[in-house]
């Protein structure tokens, strides 16, 4: 039935979100303080879907001091039972289930994925996120700790206080739940930024936030700037944590914002460069799809792409052909065509920059196998592009490029390729594949990496933590690990 609503809803989507979209503060919708809007892109044409309301510094003020009160003791957030919580998480999780259509198709328009992997992976990912930490709100139990002497010790996990969460536009409605589900579960308030490419799935989620029945200030969303909104929450000195996902560069202003305005905790996930090594004993038409995916999926856009492809020397030529192949047959269009596997990057600046990585692929000697142009002449569409004989040292090998830019790098053996996997500053995540045990458990013991895949790629989970090594961030977020970064230990 979807595929039926999705046509009835994609065709009036345009008229639907045109007009502004407002700010989200105390469960109510405000104009930002400025006066000031801007447009969101639709990357499939170039063409404005609408004006957002700029929320800055006086917006986020106003935000924070409603997360405040949210949060004061006394208040019907802070003393509501854990269970009624968990019930407002899974009563949101219903809500997101009901107009998953909408959802889907709204993050479709406004980021340029396909809807199937919208509905299918992130409005299913928002749903998984919201229902996991609502099974966790009366699980958070503290310890009895045995001291000498005549005394009682145990410990209370409490919330942080005031959150703030900043979010990128490669999975924004998903992202948005891994942010609030573990900090609401936890009892915390949140004021959080969209990016500004793809603010309106988590504009539609706060309206809801308020639909479920969460109490004004739990939930704040203000879409803005990152060096304008993003910095006024970095630096706010009621904000007690923030959490951030985004480039390597703003982690670092995050994490020297938050430093110098008042210690506030910090999460990071961050930028990589993962490696995806095929030791001579793979199965090689499997290893060709998992490795094809694991650069392709979401045109690129995965903080955890795997962007170094290894392959063993002895069956380098044979995986190089294969994968072209592969990447030759990728389905790349309008994004609500179900047919397609991938639609447009998310905006110009990314198509660029992506653009620009290729040329200096081609510049620094690597062989151009197929791709490396723009496709069309309208939005911001990239040919799947596949380079053969990368060296460790040319700038595709090296840098992040986010984009569907696959490098397939050759290796002679075990420590060698460990040593090479392992020289970035980036440790976001790995993979090998191989059929040989011994060769797996040497590998995943020794990668850096936040996650190592044995013979698959993007498998995560809402269960499972995530987050880097290196410069890829500090902290894990979800699982339970997730919690603690919600969490304040008291020692009683
Ligand atoms: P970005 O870091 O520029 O932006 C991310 C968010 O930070 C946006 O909301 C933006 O407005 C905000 N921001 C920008 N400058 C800021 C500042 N000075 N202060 C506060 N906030 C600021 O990243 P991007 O270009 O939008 O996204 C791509 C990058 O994000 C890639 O490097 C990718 O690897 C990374 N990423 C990482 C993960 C992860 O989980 N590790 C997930 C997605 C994306």
């Amino acid at each position: 039935n979807y595929f039926r609503d999705l046509y009835t809803l994609s065709a009036t989507l345009d008229t639907d979100v045109s007009g502004e979209q407002i700010i989200f503060i105390n469960n109510e919708w405000v104009n930002s303080a400025s006066g000031k809007t801007f447009p969101t892109i639709n990357p499939t044409n170039g063409k404005k879907i609408c004006d957002v309301q700029e929320g800055d510094k006086d917006d986020v003020d106003k935000a924070v001091a409603a997360a405040k009160a949210a949060f004061k003791h006394g208040s019907p957030w802070r003393s509501m039972d854990a269970t009624k919580r968990a019930a407002l998480l899974n009563k949101l999780a219903d809500l997101v289930e009901r107009d998953r259509v909408y959802l889907a198709s709204l993050e479709t328009l406004d980021n340029g994925k396909p809807y199937t992997a919208a509905y299918a992976g992130d409005i299913s990912g928002v749903i998984g996120a919201l229902r996991y930490y609502a099974g966790w709100t009366d699980k958070m139990t503290g310890k009895t700790i045995p001291v000498d002497g005549p005394f009682f010790a145990y410990t209370r996990h409490e919330p942080v206080g005031v959150c703030g969460q900043i979010i990128p536009w490669n999975f924004p409605a998903a992202l948005v739940a891994m942010k609030i589900a573990p900090a609401l579960a936890c009892c915390n308030t949140v004021v959080l930024k969209p990016a500004e490419q793809t603010p309106l799935t988590a504009l539609y989620l706060a309206s809801l936030v308020k639909e479920a029945g969460f109490p004004p200030g739990v939930v704040n969303v203000v879409p803005g700037y990152g060096p304008t909104a993003g910095a006024a929450i970095t630096n706010h000195p009621d904000i007690r944590k923030v959490s951030f996902t985004g480039s390597t560069e703003v982690g670092k202003l995050i994490m020297e914002g938050a430093a110098k305005s008042n210690l506030k905790r910090v999460t990071l996930e961050l930028g990589g460069k993962s490696p995806l090594v095929v030791f001579k004993d793979a199965n090689l038409d499997e290893v060709v799809e998992w490795a094809h995916q694991a650069v392709f999926y979401n045109m690129g856009q995965v903080c955890t792409a795997g962007s170094r492809t290894f392959v063993h020397e002895d069956i380098y030529d044979e995986f190089v052909k294969k994968a072209v192949a592969r990447a030759q047959k990728r389905v790349i269009g309008d994004p609500f065509e179900l047919k397609n596997d991938s639609g447009p990057q998310v905006d110009n600046d990314q198509f660029e920059k992506i653009l620009e990585l290729i040329e200096s692929g081609k510049k620094e000697g690597a062989k151009l196998e197929c791709g490396g142009a723009r496709l069309g002449d309208e939005g911001y569409f990239i040919q799947p592009t596949v380079f053969s004989n990368v060296t460790d040292n040319m700038r595709i090998a090296k840098e992040e490029i986010f984009g569907p830019v696959q490098q397939i790098i050759k290796f002679k053996d075990m420590e060698e390729v460990i040593a090479r996997a392992n020289d970035t500053e980036y440790g976001l995540a790995a993979a090998c594949f191989t059929n040989d045990i011994d060769t797996a458990l040497t590998f995943t013991s020794r990668v850096e990496a936040g996650t190592v895949w044995v013979n698959a790629y993007h498998k995560s989970s809402v269960s499972a933590p995530f987050g880097g090594f290196k410069m890829s961030g500090i902290g894990r977020e979800m699982g339970e690990y997730g919690l603690a970064q919600y969490t304040e230990i008291k020692t009683v």
